[in-house]
């Protein structure tokens, strides 16, 4: 049996990956000391797959992120970076003012560069996987090119499409037409056939092809279109191993039936992989690549376990290697240099370097080889010991009633309540939470953090800022105010550090997008909250206004999928655990006499499963999950927000939520958000459409802002309609945010006149 590791962060121990691309941004650094730091890591991680596992990946460390680097494999540059030259247009691709469009990769929170395909034309132009191949042999590494599937490269990229008869004329967008899909694999593979040449010429024999997307639901046609890729790339006669990951492969008849040598499954995010595998057997002349330890959560394996499916699977086939679940980039480097972990947690962690150990442990074990068995057998022992468990929790969780998800009154009584308490106008105006975070507000945090600074010092700090944020609002003239986010790093983190259960890291960084990093909280343990999260800030803003101040949360479905998760206890009780805790939130905020709450819900969307069958499970208990957080007292009106616009599909889980007010963007396809609206019937609840885009430095004009309003007007009853900016204010600058929320007052105001009016 061999063991087969795959997509090793490529962050390195010290974030040496985020330091060489910035450097070299800044211009610190010249371009050959980028290419030297960037050989240095790839030797770096060579020597660690070495160490552990019987293949060495190449071809795996982006510059700044793989499909970007395969859409230049294949040439596929739009004609707005001109002619391509080098690192310079490869950022310009990635970074520059009109960058491709960044999405989410899956359902992950890594984020890739979607490729524009402009013309129905490909040709072999950067040959990445060959030089890397040739980079690590000349080194003395034999190495299998990891390389981004052409069903997978096309599946996840954009092409240009001629429209019927309305302007524009040709529209970017997903390739969803069967015949377009077809004539662009016919000339794709073409490219995909010389790159497997040229490296079989260059000695190499075998690569490893990366298929995700093949765990989607997947049409016959599509199938159809994968089998005719496979059986041309299989002519080149080079050994292909197939690797599929994040769900279950959607049709495993056609996946195992396919030309190639090796097949990889991932058998942690379900059951369904394993179960066709032992229920409809595996094919004798291929390898299955078993992907048994989690690529995605930080958890030691229970190594008797996975021992056990492996004898299992091993009874199916003579062809059984041990792999990662998926790429292990989803997780931090590694958890030694974590030192103020909660008591007992380190030794059940185990980031991507403890995962490399546990697949060379599993093999060699399951060789017979005795310290193995012994280390299996040890790990085994130490996770029988339950953890984190808070039998206050568990109680709460198991009295939970139907009436706990529901609030008292439905939404038109309490519409009138809040109504009545709250006396806003017409079109009310406010923002989404955050405003600016000033390098001084960042420095004060870190002095704080490093204990620069006392606490009392920085609470000081902290004050200062409220009050200066809560004058800017009333000067402004906004109707309903906030604190402005000061004290919180991340919206994620922040709760993480305060409630009970949730442990944060000191080096788990995971790159999200090019050199950009963050680090997940792990849910550990039953959560809790020991004390009030958000009283003091929240109450010190509403003290110094007679406007309502709104208290600030992050939701319970967003804390959720932002963080790594126990297995233990299945999500749907994590996400009520987390809902309970913001609930005694609330009702602290509400008895200091808070009127308005939000609750951020900006991942509610990224939890949705691959697969269109698995939907209703997961809202079923997201939906539940917000609505438990925030069964507030009738009179209390309850905020959501939720930032991206692609509404049209999950608009009646939406709706279940309960809410009374969600503002929401819509900057990027206001046509699209809109229409959502057009097509529910009886949509009754507040909203705020984004009036303009926060990601932009442009100070947005009142004419733009009020076209936004009245096409939401023409979809909308205006007594629904809020005014406010598409999400926080927080990364950007004073300069820009001051004369915005002018230009949005005022154009509220005039509009508010106007229609008093009966224009
Ligand atoms: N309240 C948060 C803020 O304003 C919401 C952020 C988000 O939607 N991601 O920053
Ligand atoms: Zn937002």
């Amino acid at each position: 049996m061999k063991a087969i590791a795959f997509g090793l962060p490529k962050l390195g121990e010290k974030r040496e990956f985020k330091k060489l691309l910035e450097d070299f941004w800044k211009g610190n650094i010249s371009e050959e000391e980028l290419h030297a730091g960037m050989r240095d890591l790839a030797l770096w991680r060579a020597d660690l797959y070495k160490e552990n596992a019987d293949v060495i990946p190449s071809n795996e460390l982006s510059y700044y992120d793989f499909m970007l680097d395969t859409a230049l494999m294949v040439g596929a540059v739009p004609q707005r970076f001109g002619e391509y030259k080098g690192m310079e247009t490869y950022f310009e691709m990635a970074r520059g003012k009109s960058a491709l469009e960044m999405t989410k990769w899956f359902n992950t929170n890594y984020h890739y560069l979607v490729p524009e395909i402009e013309r129905e034309e490909f040709k072999l132009f950067i040959n990445k996987p060959l030089n890397d191949y040739e980079f690590y042999k000349q080194k003395g590494y034999e190495t299998a090119p990891h390389i981004i599937g052409a069903y997978t490269f096309l599946r996840m990229s954009k092409a240009l499409r001629r429209k019927k008869g309305e302007l524009p004329l040709y529209e970017i967008e997903k390739i969803e037409d069967r015949d377009q899909f077809e004539r662009l694999t016919d000339k794709l593979v073409p490219v995909y056939r010389e790159v497997l040449e040229s490296l079989k010429k260059a000695g190499c024999q075998r690569v490893h092809i990366e298929e995700p997307a093949l765990v989607l639901d997947t049409e016959d046609w599509q199938w159809d279109i994968v089998e005719k890729i496979y059986s041309e790339l299989s002519k080149v006669g080079i050994e292909i191993a197939l690797f599929t990951y994040y769900d279950s492969v959607s049709d495993y008849e056609r996946y195992t039936s396919l030309p190639v040598q090796a097949l990889h499954f991932d058998l942690v995010s379900n059951k369904e992989n394993l179960q066709n595998i032992k229920e409809k057997g595996f094919p004798k002349d291929k390898e299955l690549i078993a992907g048994i330890i989690n690529g995605r959560q930080p958890w030691r394996a229970d190594l008797s376990e996975k021992l056990r499916t492996l004898e299992d699977l091993s009874k199916l086939t003579d062809n059984l290697s041990v792999s990662n679940s998926c790429p292990l980039y989803h997780l931090p480097v590694s958890v030694e240099p974590e030192e103020d972990l909660p008591e007992g947690l380190k030794e059940r962690l185990s980031f991507a370097k403890e995962k490399l150990k546990e697949l060379r442990v599993l093999k060699t074990a399951f060789g017979g080889d005795k310290e193995a068995l012994k280390e299996v057998e040890a790990t085994s022992k130490l996770l029988e010991v339950s953890f984190g468990e808070n039998a206050e929790v568990r109680r709460r969780i198991t009295a939970l009633k139907d009436e706990d998800f529901r609030r008292e009154v439905p939404y038109e009584e309490r519409d009138k309540l809040q109504r009545d308490i709250l006396k806003l106008p017409l079109f009310p105006t406010t923002t989404i939470g955050s405003y600016p975070q000033t390098p001084e507000v960042r420095k004060m945090r870190t002095a704080y953090r490093t204990g620069k600074i006392s606490e009392s010092e920085y609470k000081e700090f902290i004050k200062k800022q409220i009050e200066h944020v809560i004058a800017f609002q009333e000067e402004v003239g906004l109707d309903v105010l906030v604190h402005g986010e000061f004290e919180r790093t991340d919206m994620v983190e922040f709760f993480a550090f305060k409630l009970d259960g949730i442990a944060t890291t000191k080096h788990g960084w995971v790159l999200s997008y090019g050199s950009r990093v963050y680090r997940p909280p792990i849910i550990y343990g039953d959560v809790s909250r020991p004390k009030p999260m958000t009283l003091e800030e929240i109450t010190y803003a509403q003290s110094l206004t007679d406007k309502p101040v709104k208290g600030m949360l992050t939701g319970p479905v967003t804390i959720l999928n932002w963080s790594y998760y126990r297995e233990d206890v299945p999500k749907r009780v994590i996400a009520y655990q987390i809902a309970l805790a913001l609930l005694d939130e609330v009702s602290d905020l509400e008895g200091a006499g808070i009127k308005i709450i939000q609750i951020d819900e900006p991942a509610f969307r990224e939890g949705v499963p691959l697969k269109r069958k698995d939907w209703q499970e997961y809202f079923n208990w997201a939906v539940k999950a917000f609505r438990l957080s925030s069964r507030a007292k009738p009179q209390t009106q309850i905020h959501t927000h939720m930032c991206y616009s692609e509404f049209n599909e999950i608009i009646e889980y939406i709706y279940q939520m309960d809410f009374d007010v969600i503002s929401i963007e819509a900057s990027r396809s206001k046509g699209e958000i809109i229409s959502a609206f057009e097509k529910f019937k009886g949509w009754d609840r507040q909203i705020g459409i984004g009036v303009y885009d926060i990601h932009s430095p442009a100070i947005p004009t009142k004419e733009e802002m009020k076209a936004v309003m009245e096409r939401s007007m023409k979809v909308l009853p205006k007594e629904l309609l809020w005014v406010n900016p598409d999400c926080g204010l927080k990364t950007r600058r004073w300069e820009e945010v001051e004369p915005a929320l002018k230009n949005m007052v005022e154009m509220a105001k005039g509009l508010r006149e106007e229609v008093m009016a009966g224009v």
